[in-house]
């Protein structure tokens, strides 16, 4: 019988309805392997961090000769050579040449939040718009809560959430006939918004991923940069479910062929093995925050900026990414035949494709959204199988780590199917 363990607090769990989770003692690429013994296929790659699969060796000993040579150094005062390559790497492969440390998603999108407004104070032109995305989805923290949805997750907080403009997100679907439509709505709502003096717009390119992995076209988000960019605000792109080959291309963003001014990444990473966040930013932004006034100064940092063994897990993240860019490049054509075929059940609604990022509705009666159950009785269905999933709502999606066979992604696709019969 499984328990819950009377010292911990999980994650994003509703302890009275949930069931205890299962102990897991190891991980091999994308398999998790239980106390009883029992392999599981970690079909969304353990909340989207782990890259190439766990228990990689090559980013472990990475990690491990780091550890043995620096563990953890203060980033005022010092820099180590595992940043400065990361740095540079980062900053060559996105063109945004400057490069912030913090520790997860939340605080890489709370520092580009500050980053921009503070921007904006520092060149003596406050302004105090931020334009988000309905639907959107961009950490827990107060400020990343404030551009996020607003929804029965941060309810308790609402007062204290500052006030963000919301623009309609045009999510779609293999034969959306109504796209161009919700594009054109979504963008008149943005241009009437722009018209107020904005500091930022932040957006998710190409998909919202806890929002339901909710897909966009590319000319939308073209035609949202062109306008951002004439309104002459800020375009702060969050990558960090889809940077690191996630969509396909090594950042969503050029997949779309916009130019963020800044971009928040992490879950990828470090491959998924520790937590890290970084925030680009150009150099023009940079520029404003260096003066001899120290009202312009960016006054903000975490203990562990810049973690050298952080950085190593980057570092050889990106080796093995950059040693293999078909990986991710070619991952979708791996999805697609599964999808043509799931088209045809009558269960399955609005199929949508994106690199790494296979995504489906489940049919239900009852109100679509998070709370929905249908998922979860889906969920157990596909774990009886062996492969562990977990819709958001009745949203059923697979992102799995890059190094899964096609023997296992096969099963994830059984598994699915099967769940479908039993649904
Ligand atoms: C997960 C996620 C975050 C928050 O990252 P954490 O590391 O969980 O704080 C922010 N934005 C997006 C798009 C995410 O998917």
């Amino acid at each position: 019988m499984l328990s819950w363990n009377s010292n911990l607090w999980p994650p994003f769990t509703s302890i009275a309805s949930a069931s205890p989770p299962q102990k897991v003692i190891a991980g091999n690429g994308a398999l998790i392997e239980l106390e009883n013994g029992q392999k599981l296929i970690d079909a969304i790659s353990s909340w989207w961090v782990t890259l190439h699969g766990h228990a990689n060796p090559f980013i472990a000993d990475a990690i491990a000769s780091q550890a043995k040579q620096l563990e953890q150094v203060i980033f005022a005062d010092f820099v180590h050579p595992q940043a400065e390559t990361l740095a540079k790497r980062l900053s060559e492969l996105t063109t945004l040449e400057r490069l912030f440390f913090s520790d997860n998603g939340s605080t890489a999108v709370e520092v580009a939040i500050k980053i921009a407004c503070q921007w904006w104070m520092n060149i003596e032109e406050p302004r105090h718009q931020i334009i988000a995305f309905e639907g959107a989805y961009h950490g827990d923290t107060f400020g990343a809560m404030a551009v996020g949805e607003r929804n029965l997750f941060n309810a308790p907080f609402e007062d204290m959430l500052f006030p963000v403009s919301r623009v309609p997100w045009p999510a779609t679907w293999w034969n959306n006939e109504q796209i161009d439509k919700q594009e054109s709505n979504c963008l008149e709502k943005l241009d009437i918004l722009l018209e107020t003096p904005t500091a930022a717009v932040i957006v998710e390119p190409i998909v919202q991923g806890a929002g339901g992995m909710a897909m966009v076209r590319k000319e939308f988000l073209r035609a949202v940069e062109q306008r951002v960019h004439q309104a002459g605000a800020l375009l702060i792109a969050d990558e960090v479910l889809t940077g690191f080959g996630r969509c396909g291309s090594l950042f969503a963003f050029q997949k779309a062929s916009i130019k963020p001014d800044l971009i928040a990444l992490s879950k990828g990473l470090t491959g998924g093995f520790l937590p890290m966040g970084v925030t680009l930013a150009t150099e023009k932004i940079f520029q404003a925050f260096v003066s001899e006034d120290p009202r312009l100064t960016f006054w903000h940092g975490h203990s562990f900026t810049a973690n050298p063994l952080g950085c190593a897990a980057a570092n050889a993240s990106l080796d093995l990414l950059l040693k293999d860019p078909k990986c991710y490049e070619e991952f979708e054509a791996r999805h697609l035949p599964y999808l043509q075929e799931l088209s045809k059940n009558p269960k399955v609604s609005k199929i949508r494709l994106n690199g790494t990022i296979a995504a489906f509705d489940l049919k239900v009666k009852e109100p679509s959204g998070y709370l929905n159950t249908a998922g979860k009785i889906f969920k157990s269905h596909v774990l009886e199988q062996g492969v562990f999933i977990r819709p958001l709502g009745n949203v059923v999606y697979l992102l799995p780590p890059l190094c899964i066979t096609d023997q296992q992604l096969k099963k994830c696709y059984s598994a699915i199917n099967i769940g479908l019969n039993k649904f």
